[in-house]
């Protein structure tokens, strides 16, 4: 791939690069052409099982390390990967499939994970009080959870994985990561960037077992584990749930979505329309944030129809490393496939195709950008997260009906409202969700607490709280 980059395809197991015990590996495939970008190290139990052990040995002496110094580590990851961004995303383009545009926001968005917790790393709260009876002071402490698996989805391969490491390490937790299998390459340089910047050995460990399911059972089984942090689809979450309770391992979860976007009356359809395309197409569709269903009110809408699908008509489709695309391949045909069933089923179930809808010819995993009008709420596609560049408009009538379709379903993580100011924080105040962006498509930060609620998670993500996850609070009482 890059000439001037030699990219990790191992195991990186206390401090080494080193292959999987069986040998065996897998392939890495450039979804836009269909070619393998490299071959990676299978973990095998026994591999997984070394980097657990590799963890919980580095434990105690990582959480006796000065917070500033974990800081500066994290702020050196930083810096390299800034200097690096764009190596960074072309990794993230060759095995992912994204635009560039989409690319480079991720490897800069995951990049500020390390800034953001090199400042936390040494805000760690604490409390001291006197009890009520006056007979003792209640002294509040903080102290890293311990060893924390964290295991990450492919479709934002780097910022999950930063959005995990950097408080897991900023906290004084060791850490195994577990990245898809689709997408292990970036995974591999950020873990390469923070050896780099001085991560002792064992701090963190990179395991890619295939299959996952079983190997990550036994890491969860071994004991040593005290955090899961995982981001992927509420399938897997509710396995992996159910797997960590058998150790009674605390458990962060940031599962699907199926995010409403409301466009209510008298909202500034300029706004309303570029922010809807935001929230729609960012990452190709491929986004947990990304705004699944669009109801729009019936006094906008034909307008509002006509306006978003000449944007979307306008939008150049085709590989990620030439920067000029504005969408890119899904992650894989079997992905791709499952994108254009879902149309598909739509379709017959009465929907309308105002633009794409057609699955092209070739060995690249590409779905056009498509708008579905006439869509009713509660049929498959307004049911399932779509994960593709495809928009399904809804029309309604009266506002408190759009809010009862928005919060119609077993997911929580992010709404979209268009509109008034003053009408959009009623209607955003009413929805059920963790996040939700007013007039804007796009709000993740590193400084803000990202989570769901329902079926979408457990848990939140950057933001203050974010470090919160990998430490635990201990309380020692002393007479007064
Ligand atoms: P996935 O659930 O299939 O896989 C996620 C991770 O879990 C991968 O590393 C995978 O290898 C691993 N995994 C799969 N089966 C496992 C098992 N039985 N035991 C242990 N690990 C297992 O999800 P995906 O297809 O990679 O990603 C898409 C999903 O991720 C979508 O549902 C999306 O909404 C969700 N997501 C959520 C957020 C969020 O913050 N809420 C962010 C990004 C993606």
């Amino acid at each position: 791939m890059n000439h001037h980059l030699t990219i990790k395809s191992d195991l990186f197991i206390g401090g080494e690069w080193r292959p999987g015990q069986s040998g065996d590996r897998f392939d890495v495939v450039d979804p836009a052409d269909g070619t393998v970008v490299a071959q990676f190290a299978i973990a095998t139990e026994g591999d997984c099982l070394d980097a657990v052990a590799a963890a919980d040995a580095a434990a105690s002496d990582w959480a006796a390390t000065a917070p500033r110094e974990r800081g500066e580590i994290l702020r050196t990851a930083f810096e390299i990967l800034t200097t690096e961004r764009d190596q960074l995303a072309e990794v993230i383009v060759r095995e992912n499939g994204k635009s560039w545009g989409d690319a480079i926001a991720e490897a800069g968005y995951a990049t500020e994970f390390f800034r953001w917790f090199a400042e936390e790393a040494v805000r760690i709260p604490g409390d001291y009080r006197t009890s009520p009876g006056g007979d003792k002071n209640i002294i509040v402490t903080r102290r890293p959870i311990g060893v924390s698996l964290l295991i990450t989805p492919w479709n934002f391969p780097a910022a999950m994985a930063t959005r995990k490491l950097a408080p897991a390490l900023a906290a004084g937790c060791t850490a195994i990561l577990k990245p898809a299998s689709e997408t292990p390459l970036t995974a591999a340089y950020i873990v390469e960037a923070l050896r780099r910047s001085g991560l002792p050995a064992g701090v963190v460990n990179l395991v890619t077992p295939v299959p996952t399911g079983p190997a990550v059972r036994a890491m969860l089984d071994h004991g040593a584990i005290r955090k899961l942090s995982f981001t992927g689809s509420t399938e897997v979450g509710r396995v992996l749930l159910a797997n960590a309770a058998g150790s009674i391992i605390s458990s962060s979860m940031e599962l699907g979505g199926n995010a409403p976007l409301l466009v209510l009356p008298g909202a500034d359809l300029e706004e309303a329309v570029s922010g809807a395309l935001a929230a729609k197409m960012r990452n190709g569709g491929s986004a947990c944030t990304s705004a699944n269903r669009l109801y729009v009110h019936r006094s906008l809408h034909d307008e509002f129809v006509e306006r978003f699908r000449s944007a979307l008509d306008s939008f150049a489709i085709g590989s990620g490393l030439d920067r000029g695309n504005d969408i890119g391949a899904l992650v894989s045909l079997k992905e791709r496939d499952k994108v254009a069933a879902l149309v598909d089923t739509a379709v017959a179930e009465g929907a309308t195709i105002s633009l794409g809808g057609e699955t092209p010819v070739g060995a690249g995993a590409f779905y056009p950008p498509t708008l579905l009008t006439g869509v009713t709420h509660g049929s498959t596609i307004t049911r399932t997260e779509i994960f593709g560049p495809v928009a399904t408009v809804i029309e309604y009538d009266e506002v408190d009906e759009a809010i009862r379709m928005a919060n119609d379903t077993e997911f929580g993580l992010i709404a979209y409202v268009f509109g008034p100011e003053g009408d959009a924080m009623r209607s955003a105040a009413r929805i059920d969700a963790g996040m939700v962006g007013i007039n804007r498509g796009v709000i993740s930060d590193p400084a803000a607490p990202f989570g769901g609620v329902k079926q979408s998670g457990l848990g939140r993500e950057g933001g203050t709280d974010g470090i919160l996850e990998y430490l635990e609070e201990k309380y020692i009482a002393t007479s007064r």
